[in-house]
């Protein structure tokens, strides 16, 4: 089936919202899909995950409501009760985006495919070829050489998310994003948890303070972790596994998480065979994610850029304006916002002090310590913003740590994204009471002129 404007292979964030907008744009667009619409966000990451973590919140105002002078008993996690929850709000997502793309007149196939041209790709016997070919097969969970995954004992995300019922103790290899968040889902649910990191801290590529931040919320949580040691080996036992870590360290839980980043998924399907510039099975491309090869694309966690939903869903319009000839901006990844969706969140936007320095800035920080703020008191969260600023410049960087920060990054995203400085946004009214008045507050006090701030 020829002339199509675009085929797209995979239809998570990336190759979806890249269908959506090329369609929008007036263009003819074929959408090639093995499993589910939606992709990992949808069925296997974001989605499930958040529900997860909201299930854990609820269990733990339950266990914490007299402090707030409310009489409630905590019972129990029903896991077939969480994830009917889970899988109700995925099933209706999904749903709502089939119809989308239904009604955005996609043609939208079914099936496993491969790159057999520089703008074919075969699916079940047929062959669909247009003027441009998306690439985004995303990405899957990796492994460590020897660690050999089997789904009950030795699990990944991809089968953390169906539990049906709650450990008792778990190992989570990885302090990551992901490590993180299904830590705090677990000990939330009443699991005891221990996080081995190889490197110094958790949640390594944000800024160190709110790395800190995080560990010490997750101690007083009693969620225990290892940095700074690798690990060396799993045994099962009868209860569980048993891990060794190269220190000689050993540790006993019923199951072990292994959360050590995502790989691409991009083995065997012709991309090498079209010559395709790719490194370490990533596909490498230009500020506008074109390949080496003329009319090849490719977006979302299949390159080398943040793996994030919204980053896939940037890519993906980025290149559907391109191949419509609107010539959209290239995205600056300094400003894309990032959210580690633990108790307590982290968030953040641009550079860490670390990469401020390194670029060379004359640099000024301002913590914010949310203990000012009236709306964290009442939500009894600890936590700050950090502000990174170039001297006498614009804001560089925005570090969040707390409960439900995450929803302040809209406002540090507009900081970040228009240069925008202290003097900027000092004069703007934030409502009081809410956690965005901290943000008004931190800059405020970069600006010289603090308000409900010590010091
Ligand atoms: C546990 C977890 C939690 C996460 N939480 C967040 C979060 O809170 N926020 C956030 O922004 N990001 C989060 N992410 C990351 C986010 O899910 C990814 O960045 C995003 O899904 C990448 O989109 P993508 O389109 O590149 O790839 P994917 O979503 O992986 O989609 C690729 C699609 O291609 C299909 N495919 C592969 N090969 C073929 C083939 N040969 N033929 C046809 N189809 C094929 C796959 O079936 C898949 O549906 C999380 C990820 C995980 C694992």
């Amino acid at each position: 089936m020829a002339d199509f404007d675009l085929v797209i292979l995979g239809g998570g964030s990336g190759g979806y919202a890249c269908a959506l907008r090329a369609s929008q744009l007036g263009l003819k667009v074929v959408l090639i899909e093995k499993d589910k619409l939606g992709g990992t966000c949808l069925h296997r990451g974001c989605i499930p995950t958040k529900a997860l973590l909201h299930a854990g919140e609820i269990a733990d105002n339950t266990r914490h409501a007299s402090e707030f002078g409310v009489k409630a008993d905590f019972h129990a996690i029903d896991m077939a009760g969480v994830n009917s929850y889970k899988d109700g709000v995925i099933s209706k997502l999904h749903k709502g985006l089939q119809g989308l793309v239904k009604s955005r007149n996609v043609t939208y196939v079914e099936g496993a495919g491969k790159l057999v041209s520089k703008n074919t790709v075969e699916v079940n016997g047929e062959r669909y070829t247009g003027k441009n070919v998306v690439l985004a097969t995303g990405s899957h969970a990796k492994s460590l050489p020897g660690l050999e995954l089997d789904g009950t004992r030795v699990m990944t995300s991809d089968h953390a998310m169906h539990l049906n019922y709650v450990p008792k103790s778990v190992i989570v290899l990885g302090g990551g994003v992901i490590g993180c968040e299904f830590a705090s889902v677990w000990k939330s649910f009443g699991s005891e948890v221990t996080i081995i990191e190889a490197l110094p801290h958790l949640i390594a590529l944000e800024d160190e303070s709110s790395s800190k931040q995080l560990e010490r919320a997750f101690r007083k949580r009693g969620i225990n972790f290892e940095l700074g040691t690798k690990f060396k080996s799993v045994a099962k036992t009868n209860s569980g596994v048993t891990v060794t870590l190269e220190d000689g360290k050993t540790f006993n839980a019923e199951l072990l998480l292994v959360a050590v980043g995502r790989g691409p998924v991009s083995a065997n399907l012709g991309y090498e065979e079209q010559g395709i510039k790719m490194d370490r099975g990533y596909i490498i491309v230009d500020d506008k994610c074109r390949t080496n090869v003329p009319g090849i694309w490719a977006v979302g966690d299949l390159i080398p850029t943040l793996q994030l939903a919204h980053v896939g869903f940037a890519e993906g319009i980025l290149v559907a304006e391109e191949i419509a000839g609107l010539n959209p901006r290239a995205i600056n990844y300094d400003g894309v916002p990032r959210v580690t969706y633990s108790e307590p969140e982290v968030a953040s936007v641009g550079l860490t002090t670390a990469a401020a320095k390194a670029k060379g800035f004359d640099v000024v920080e301002l913590n914010y310590d949310l203990a000012g703020n009236g709306k964290a008191q009442i939500l009894k969260t600890a936590g700050s913003i950090k502000l990174v600023s170039a001297k006498n410049g614009p804001v560089l960087g925005i570090h969040m740590v707390g409960s439900r920060v995450g929803e302040l990054l809209a406002e540090a995203q507009l900081i970040f994204n228009w240069q925008a400085d202290a003097f900027d946004v000092a004069p703007l009214i934030h409502a009081h009471p809410t956690l965005s008045e901290a943000m008004g507050e931190a800059h405020l006090a970069l600006a010289g002129k603090p308000l409900h701030a010590h010091g």
